[in-house]
């Protein structure tokens, strides 16, 4: 087969353009570089309205992707005054694509709000905004890790990082809370929840940004060319 397709929702953000500010789909290309430098073909998809279903039919993986906060509505929560960035239709958009990527048995690489969106829908909740000693929105460089985590034995990223202690940017105010269905935690930092893994599905979740420091880190890049070698060897996609 040729390079796998990796599918990249890509967050909305309004731009000025000559015809004035508008909703723009705008990704940062260390998302495409790194799925590319895996050997992946990424593809970004730019929100639409009631997604119809067959949007994934021809990819063979999915990176959900970092970006502003949830929608509290989406979780049934009045919003702290520190949520920023809200866009309900990206939501939705992503939500719809988790159910259709999980149906088609793809495999999820989830960053940071990705991670956070997942934990949701599995009935997991959200802190809205993080209270702790460790400073989680770093002012060095975001090729630069800012805080350890320790990861957690036996799992996919122990095995991509290997055990022990890890060290991540942290570009994140807020965190999951109780976790949801079928969740494994696979890294932690203090309290904060860095890194899950789930029993029934082939997700690979992670708090930070590994597309920052991909391109100066082998051990980040190996997250992406994790989810691009499960892509290319996960059973023959029958839409095809
Ligand atoms: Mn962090």
């Amino acid at each position: 087969m040729g390079r796998p397709l990796i599918a990249l929702p890509a967050p909305i953000e309004v731009l000025a353009t000559p015809f004035g500010d508008q909703d723009c789909s705008k990704l940062a290309t260390a998302y495409t570089n790194a799925v590319y430098a895996a050997g992946g073909q990424p593809v970004m998809l730019p929100v639409v309205t009631d997604p119809p279903t067959g949007l994934l039919a021809r990819m063979d993986g999915l990176l959900l992707t970092g970006g502003g906060d949830i929608s509290p509505d989406l979780y049934g929560e009045e919003p702290d005054e520190s949520v920023y960035g809200v866009r309900r239709d990206r939501d939705d958009f992503e939500v719809a694509l988790y159910h259709e990527a999980v149906e088609r048995g793809l495999p999820i690489l989830a960053v940071c709000r990705g991670m956070q969106l997942i934990n949701l829908l599995r009935g997991g909740t959200m802190i809205q905004n993080l209270e702790t000693e460790q400073n989680h929105w770093q002012t060095v460089p975001s090729s630069h890790a800012s805080h350890a985590i320790d990861i957690v034995g036996d799992t996919a990223l122990a095995d991509v990082l290997g055990p022990a202690e890890g060290h991540v940017n942290s570009f994140h105010h807020q965190g999951l809370g109780g976790l949801g269905d079928g969740l494994r935690v696979t890294a932690t930092c203090g309290d904060v929840i860095e890194g899950v893994e789930a029993d029934d599905i082939d997700l690979f979740a992670v708090q930070w940004h590994p597309e920052q420091m991909a391109a100066t880190s082998a051990a980040q890049q190996a997250i992406f060319d994790r989810l691009v070698k499960r892509a290319a060897t996960r059973p023959a996609n029958d839409t095809r």
